[in-house]
């Protein structure tokens, strides 16, 4: 059976550890509780990794996270080694907040990519330290200084970023909203969720259900690293922290 995750972060992406109650143990020893902060791998963006800490104080290094049967289930995967949790138990989880944060400024940077460059989508990964964005473009036509400073206006102009449920009917009437060539959000649920960016979702709109700092300021000093050509009719963009270096 599949269990349903209380999934905190869709609303909360700031939320750091929570309590919870262990539900189930899969057969890979994957724990799944009534509730949680770490985000499941999904949408380009990896799972989170963190610390279960047990009433004894000993705890359970988690090595990552994912979606179950359903979307609505998280199983959070243990390193290698670990002691092992009772069904019943309760435990206070803990995300690696630094690497979260970096993922959270690294993914919202890819949402400010598709903004500057409005082409379709052909995959994405987001990392600690670098993210990658494929787009449908035979001819890039644009170098990465232009799209850095474009990143960057958005970035310093500090928009603000939330999320609105809309319904399948919504979404339906707007497929402009969809960027992904060959991926479509979830349907069937009833309900999409869209991240929004600027004041009245003024800069750009799309589904996505990654997290994301709350203003583009948040996402800091970017740059794209390199404009690759992926097959005839594609064109891989690299996002890195920090200032485009200087004469490269
Ligand atoms: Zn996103």
């Amino acid at each position: 059976m599949a269990y349903d995750t209380g999934i905190l972060f869709r609303e909360d992406s700031y939320l750091k550890e929570i309590n919870a109650t262990v539900l189930a143990i899969n057969d890979r020893g994957g724990i799944v509780t009534d509730q949680t902060v770490f985000y499941a791998t999904s949408g380009g963006q990896p799972g989170d990794t963190g610390v279960f800490v047990r009433d004894s104080g000993s705890t359970v290094n988690i090595a990552a996270t994912i979606t179950g049967e359903t979307k609505e289930e998280i199983i959070h995967i243990p390193a290698a080694d670990q002691p092992s949790v009772t069904v019943g138990e309760t435990l206070m989880l803990r995300i690696d907040w630094d690497r979260r944060y970096k993922l959270m400024r690294m993914h919202t940077a890819c949402h400010l990519l598709s903004v500057v460059c409005p082409f379709p989508i052909t995959g994405a990964a987001v990392s600690e330290d670098d993210s990658r964005v494929d787009f449908d473009l035979p001819d890039a036509g644009v170098t990465k200084e232009d799209i850095t400073r474009k990143m960057m206006e958005l970035v310093e102009a500090n928009h603000p970023i939330f999320t609105r449920w809309i319904t399948d009917e919504e979404l339906a009437a707007n497929p402009g909203l969809i960027k992904s060539k060959n991926v479509r959000p979830p349907s069937g649920t009833g309900r999409i969720r869209l991240v929004c960016i600027g004041e009245n979702a003024s800069v750009d709109s799309q589904p996505c259900g990654g997290t994301h700092v709350a203003t583009t300021g948040e996402v800091g000093t970017i740059h794209i690293g390199k404009i690759e050509k992926k097959g005839k009719e594609n064109r891989r963009f690299r996002i890195r922290f920090g200032a485009l270096p200087e004469g490269v």
